[in-house]
């Protein structure tokens, strides 16, 4: 892998906070606002494709303190459905499974949008996986930042 920031990149979230993600933890109205907000200031289009039809998510984007174990949150992006795939590349690979994506179109998306080879793609996955493997043997300490106050208690 050439080393550069790749414009789309898989998050994995630990597995110790997959039942405490924003959008559960958040009103269902709240939610609806901030991706309303969002798509008023940017418009209704992928932030990380430009992709402008379809199916449009909201995603979560946390940064992560090794040290500490603290998951805090940055704010949000809207995202199209493939690059939203290849984000959580673990649930692309359970809904191929299931039939109900054609997991070979998120990796081409990965790299049409990277410019880069499958091979790349799989090498920035298995690293992508080692980090969750290590990152999910942890309790993480949440932070919200300034959407602390939409959380629900
Ligand atoms: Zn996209």
């Amino acid at each position: 892998m050439k080393d550069r920031t790749l414009k789309l990149s898989i998050e994995l979230v630990p597995s110790t906070v997959w039942e405490s993600s924003v959008y559960k933890l958040m009103s269902r109205e709240v939610w609806d606002s901030i991706r309303n907000d969002f798509i008023k200031e940017n418009g209704r289009k992928c932030q990380v494709c430009g992709e402008t039809s379809g199916t449009m998510n909201l995603h979560e984007i946390w940064n992560y303190d090794d040290k500490k174990h603290v998951q805090k949150l940055e704010g949000f992006i809207l995202l199209c459905r493939m690059c939203y795939h290849v984000k959580h590349i673990g649930l692309a690979g359970i809904l191929a499974n299931q039939g109900k994506l054609d997991y070979d179109k998120a990796i081409e998306h990965f790299c049409k949008v990277n410019d880069c080879t499958k091979k790349e793609f799989e090498k920035h996955k298995a690293k992508a996986f080692e980090i969750w493997r290590e990152r999910s043997e942890y309790e993480w300490n949440q932070d919200f930042g300034k959407y602390k106050e939409f959380i629900k208690q």
